[in-house]
């Protein structure tokens, strides 16, 4: 896994105001910035604050990039791992992996683990490949392990799981239980308002012509449909177009041009989908 310390390496800094819109899940994961700077408090009340919550989504949406603000705004660690990895073990590894996971965050505490495409290591027990399916395969003992320990958590550890998914339906429902992934929040697709303020945070890295006004809105309404992730990429499309022509500046035409690109791409990928 990787660790990344909200305070230095990669991940560094990211802060609730670098993600754009998400004013309804930024509400709900500051209550765990709360919890983990304020721990004492919730104890004093008698209070078990939630060991971990789900951030559910299509791709691109930014549930990574709120995570690792959760971490930098309660200045804490950030240990992240990738469900798929643990697909890739054999032997008993993953459940090994998971295990190394929480005992590293413990002795970090407070911390964020965070488990990205939660599914593949989530997948209910009785679907999915053979390997992954009933029987004891190194799936279910993967999965069993993360049960074993997100039960073993104290709430008073300072320990919070948060674990990303584009595929809710097909995890196990133990997963789900109060006490463990027992929070659901929503990233959604960005909306128009939305769009217009991911694409002013990332025309901010980019040296820009002097907009049109009200360009900025335009730009949203030629994106219905893109993710947080394809506004970032139609923005650094922009300036690569500009560079290949040596354009000191990034024009409007580089920004419909990339968008243009994007949309194709976006397309090209739904057909081999499909
Ligand atoms: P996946 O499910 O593929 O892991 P994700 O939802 O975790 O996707 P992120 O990794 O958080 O997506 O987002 C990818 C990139 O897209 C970010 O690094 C950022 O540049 C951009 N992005 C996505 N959403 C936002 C947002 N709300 N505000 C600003 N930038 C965003």
């Amino acid at each position: 896994f990787t660790l990344v310390d909200s305070m230095s390496g990669q991940g560094k800094g990211v802060r609730f105001e670098d993600v754009a819109g998400l004013r309804e899940a930024k509400i709900e994961v500051m209550e765990f910035v709360d919890y983990l700077k304020r721990p004492d408090h919730y104890k004093s009340l008698g209070a078990k604050v939630p060991k971990g919550a789900l951030l559910l989504g299509p791709p691109g949406c930014g549930k990574t990039l709120l995570a690792k603000a959760v971490a930098t705004e309660a200045n804490v660690p950030f240990l992240s791992m990738n469900g798929s990895e643990f697909i890739e073990m054999i032997g008993g590894l993953g459940a090994a992996r998971v295990r190394d996971l929480f005992k590293e965050a413990k002795s970090r505490a407070p911390c964020i683990i965070y488990i990205d495409e939660m599914d593949a290591v989530g997948r209910a027990r009785s679907s999915g490949p053979t390997s992954w399916g009933p029987g004891g395969g190194e799936g279910e003992q993967t999965l069993n392990q993360l049960l074993v320990e997100m039960d073993g958590m104290k709430s008073r550890e300072g320990v919070v799981v948060l674990a990303s998914t584009n595929r809710a339906d097909v995890l196990d429902k133990a997963l789900l239980r109060p006490g463990r992934f027992d929070r659901h929040i929503l990233i959604d697709l960005p909306t128009l308002q939305e769009r217009e303020e991911i694409f002013q945070r990332h025309l901010k890295n980019i040296v820009l012509e002097d907009l049109p006004p009200h360009y900025v809105k335009r730009l949203a309404y030629l994106t219905p449909g893109f993710s947080g992730a394809d506004i970032a990429n139609v923005c650094n499309e922009a300036a690569l177009h500009a560079a290949r022509y040596k354009q000191t500046i990034v024009r409007a035409r580089d920004l419909e041009y990339a968008i243009e690109r994007v949309v194709g791409g976006t397309e090209k990928r739904s057909h081999a989908m499909s």
